[in-house]
This record gives C-alpha cells, structure tokens and sequence, in this order.
C-alpha cells in the first residue's frame, strides 16, 4: 500500500525529542534522585519553582501522577472536590482520583470554565452531620475538553480569595498553563500565583518525552514526596528526562504562538463545512474540538476515514472530535488536514 504523509494531530504529546534535545539528554549530568543527587533534576525543579513564583518544585513521571499526588495533599479521603465541567481529572485519568484520593467530584459551570457565583454556591461546609466537606477547588488552565480555551484570570482571582476565605485549598492543573500563558502575555508565574499547588507539563507542547511538576509551598512539596513514592513514581535518573525539559523550556516556549496560529488556520478550514459545529471563540490555543451535527458521519466514523487519509485525530465522544497542534506540524499540514476534514465530513 502506498505510503500517505501523516499528520499527526491526536495530541501534543506525539512530538519526538529533536536532535538538539537528544544532545541535551545524552550529555546530562545525572545521579541517584532519591538521594538529591541529580543535578539536572535540581536544577530543572528549581528553574520551575521560580518561574511559577514558588517555593519548590517536583519532577514526576506524568502529570496524572503529579494530579493525584496534588489531591492527597490537599484533601482527605471522602472530602468533595469543585471542578470545571469535564476536568482531565474526571475524564482522562481512569477513575484514579477516587482510587486513590478518595475524593469525589463536583463538576461546575460550561465549557470547562466556572465563576465565583457558582463556586460558592457549590462549597459545602466542613463539620456538616450529614455533608461532604468541599476542601479543594482545582481549575484547569487551559482546559482540555472545553477545547484548550484559558480559564479568565480574573475569575481565578475571585475563586481563589472565595476559596481561601472559606479554607478551602485551591489547586491548578495547569498541563497546558504554558499555552495560557502565550494566549494571553500573563507570564506563568502571575497565572500560578493564586494557587496553593501548580502542575505544569513538560511533554505538551513543549515537546520533552515526559515529565511533569508540582509547585507549591516547601511543607506541600515535602508531602508530595512521599506521595510521589507511595504511587511508585519516585524514580532514579531522572536528569536525563529533566535535561529535555530545560531545552524545552528554552528553545520551544516562545514558538508555542505558531501553535496557536495553526489550530485557528484549521478551525477556519472548518468553517466552511456547514456540518461541523465549532464556536471560534473556544479556539484560543492549540487544541480545536468541534462537534458534528446530526447528517455528517459520527465521531469514529470521521477518525477513520481521515486516518486512510494520513490524518490523524481523536474521537471525545459519540459526535465530538478533537485536533491538536504541535511543534511537528506546521501551517501547510494543518490547511491540508482541514481540506481532508471537510471532504471527510462533507458540506
Ligand atoms: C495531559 C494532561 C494531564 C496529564 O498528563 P499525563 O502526563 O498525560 O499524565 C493532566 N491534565 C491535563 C489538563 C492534561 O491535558
């Protein structure tokens, strides 16, 4: 069969480490972690802490690990947990947060996105006979489901000061707060500065092969340590992963507007399909989701046609379909894509 040119756009998580990066990781100072040997991982932990404005930082293996590690921090098993309308916590992490926090969840709000009104009107009170108490709310930034849209940072600051008065922890899943930050000129570091604890992703569209950390307080990052290990991610030498993060974190930050720019030349494209059900407004960062309407092909239906085709996306559920831009493809890939979209889908 002849070969078709892929494109790949099921995730940012699909980039492979260029040569610059592989040097970087080849040539990495490295030593035991669990004995604070690893230089690279120092080093890379305490650039992170700094640039979020924190006191400390911590290297895990996934940001779902750093996720869970976050809420058995902060809350306690039973406690009730406020999030927006389908968080990567509820969706995305395969029931983990109620394995293994204990905690359910209180879904808010649209479209990933919640204001203080509904916030408060959703906490429930600690020392209740009969209630769960709600110990923590976490805000994804930018919002995965909601189509990568970044979370108004004015109402952050409102939940926050809202949460804080009722001691209520607050926690930002911020895999994509790198994108949120290019979407809006707010540096990471005044995006973080309301929350407790902050995860930020280092294999998103900066392009490492893993990695994720935690920053917060010292006293929260020493408790994240144990429940690093206690999930089984405390690992060894890892300064080879966090060497790729810094030459990610150097070479691959300024560019992720071009990222931005492709997931709205393909959101265009989109438009011209009368089949495909896309709010431009949501398209604010690399992530494009559309809906299908009632007479295009359903979700898997169009996943698979467009794979014969060399594109590739993934189905978010019966009718809906999600693209995502990276730094392996570029505006030329991302037009091409959505020409086979809408032939796919039909006008
Ligand atoms: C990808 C992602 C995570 C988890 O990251 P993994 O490293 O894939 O485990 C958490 N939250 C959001 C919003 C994400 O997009």
């Amino acid at each position: 069969m002849a070969e078709v040119a892929r494109i790949d756009l099921r995730s940012d998580t699909v980039t492979r480490p260029d040569p610059g990066m592989r040097r970087a990781m080849a040539d990495a100072s490295v030593g035991d972690d669990q004995f604070g040997e690893d230089e690279t991982t120092n080093r890379l932990q305490e650039h992170v802490a700094a640039l979020l404005g924190k006191e400390a930082a911590l290297f895990f293996p996934t940001g779902t690990m750093a996720n869970q590690a976050a809420l058995r921090v902060l809350t306690r098993p039973g406690d009730e947990v406020i999030v927006g309308r389908e968080a990567h916590s509820v969706w995305h992490e395969t029931g983990g947060s109620a394995a293994n926090a204990g905690v359910q969840f209180r879904e808010v709000g649209e479209g990933g996105l919640f204001d203080e009104v509904a916030f408060s009107d959703a906490v429930k009170p600690r020392g209740h006979m009969i209630f769960p108490p709600t110990t923590l709310v976490e805000i994804e930034n930018t919002h995965n489901r909601g189509g990568g849209v970044v979370f108004p940072q004015a109402d952050v600051a409102r939940i926050c000061e809202a949460a804080r008065s009722r001691d209520v922890a607050t926690y930002l899943d911020g895999a994509r707060l790198w994108n949120a930050s290019a979407a809006t000129g707010r540096t990471p570091g005044e995006l973080a500065e309301p929350f407790d604890l902050v995860m930020v992703a280092l294999s998103k569209g900066l392009g490492a092969p893993a990695g994720s950390l935690l920053a917060g307080s010292a006293p929260h990052i020493r408790s994240a340590v144990r429940h690093r290990r206690m999930l089984g991610g405390a690992m060894r030498q890892t300064g080879h992963y966090a060497a790729a993060g810094l030459h990610a974190l150097t070479h691959n930050m300024a560019r992720l507007a071009d990222d931005h720019a492709n997931a709205r030349v393909l959101a265009e494209r989109l438009g011209q399909s009368e089949r495909v059900l896309l709010d431009p407004g949501t398209v604010q960062t690399n992530i494009v989701v559309f809906a299908l309407r009632p007479d295009a092909p359903d979700a898997d239906q169009v996943v698979a046609r467009c794979r014969e085709q060399g594109v590739l996306l993934v189905a978010f559920g019966r009718r809906k379909v999600r693209a995502t831009t990276h730094l392996q493809v570029t505006r030329e890939q991302c037009e091409g894509a959505g020409d086979i979209l809408v032939d796919v889908i039909g006008t």
